[in-house]
């Protein structure tokens, strides 16, 4: 078992559509970068670059948002980053012309697929990962998240809504190379109908609608094709969970337990981990063979 190595885009890969909440065209080109860069996000339009980690983010309940500091955002980078996390992507720089990444169809696929074509390629220098050594957690208004040791890279979620259309879903996966792909990816973002209104006033979600997401009106789902999985509200909150988990600025050795969590509570969960020091180290990923292909890990021994 080798020592995997950290991995960057084979070419450049581009994509255009709109933003979910500032509702403006945004054209988003994503290139290679070295060894060690992490993954960039550059506003070409405003001429600012901020790294993609958790300290860089705002206090923003309904998408993950970036922010330099000084006035300049960045905003919905939640799905591109379950992408570049699922497609262990280290290094890449995501150029933008507008404030906000295009919601596309309102999941990650559209980006595996960029990614895919763009190729993925090694680099000369060693995978590193954050290993999880002692259970962190966070919660608030009967919401949690918690991240708790483990061999491998695994997650579960736990929602409860009103609505029949969703009601109680629980969800655990273990990642290997494939999982996120095809159980996760695709999974879209969704909205409840009599939120719209209070959102647009609010100048949120001018770009949402039925292509992007799926909406749910009392107990009914209003999109015409259905769902994509039975269970696609859990599975996106997964999505945009190992989205936010990947601003820690490397992969995470560990479980993630989510009950009801979002963007904001994962963040405050990245902040509790780092603020622990002996609730993590520093560790490198060996490289996944055909037989275990577990995502990453840092043991060649199987974790069940
Ligand atoms: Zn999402």
């Amino acid at each position: 078992m080798g020592i995997a190595l950290q991995q960057t885009l084979g070419g450049v890969g581009r994509c255009r559509g709109i933003g979910l909440h500032c509702g403006q065209p945004v054209a988003m080109t994503l290139h290679p970068a070295p060894p060690n860069t992490g993954i960039v996000f550059r506003r070409t339009d405003a001429g600012a670059e901020i790294r993609a980690r958790w300290t860089s983010t705002t206090e923003s309940a309904l998408s993950t948002v970036l922010s330099n500091g000084e006035g300049i955002q960045i905003g919905t980078i939640e799905h591109l980053m379950a992408a570049l996390a699922g497609s262990q992507v280290d290094n890449a720089v995501v150029e933008l012309d507008g404030p906000e990444v295009p919601i596309m169809d309102g999941s990650a696929a559209p980006f595996m697929l960029m990614i895919e074509r763009a190729g993925i390629v090694p680099q000369d220098a060693v995978r590193r990962a954050f290993k999880v050594l002692k259970p962190v957690w966070v919660s608030a208004n009967g919401a949690s998240a918690a991240l708790l040791p483990e061999h491998g890279f695994s997650m579960s979620f736990e929602i409860d809504f009103a609505s029949r259309a969703i009601s109680r879903q629980d969800l655990s996966i273990v990642f290997d190379s494939d999982s996120f792909k095809s159980e996760i990816s695709r999974a879209r973002t969704f909205g409840f109908l009599h939120e719209v209104d209070r959102m647009r006033a609010a100048g949120l979600a001018r770009g949402g609608s039925l292509d992007n997401a799926v909406v749910v009106s009392g107990d009914t789902i209003l999109n015409e094709g259905g769902l994509r999985y039975a269970d696609e509200f859990v599975r996106h909150k997964l999505l945009d969970s190992l989205g936010d988990l990947y601003l820690a600025g490397a992969p995470i050795i560990g479980h993630f337990r989510g009950l009801r969590s979002g963007h904001l509570l994962n963040r405050k969960l990245l902040e509790a981990l780092f603020a622990t020091p002996d609730a993590w180290c520093k560790t490198t990923l060996s490289r996944a063979d055909a037989v275990d292909s577990l995502m990453w890990r840092e043991r060649s021994r199987a974790s069940a």
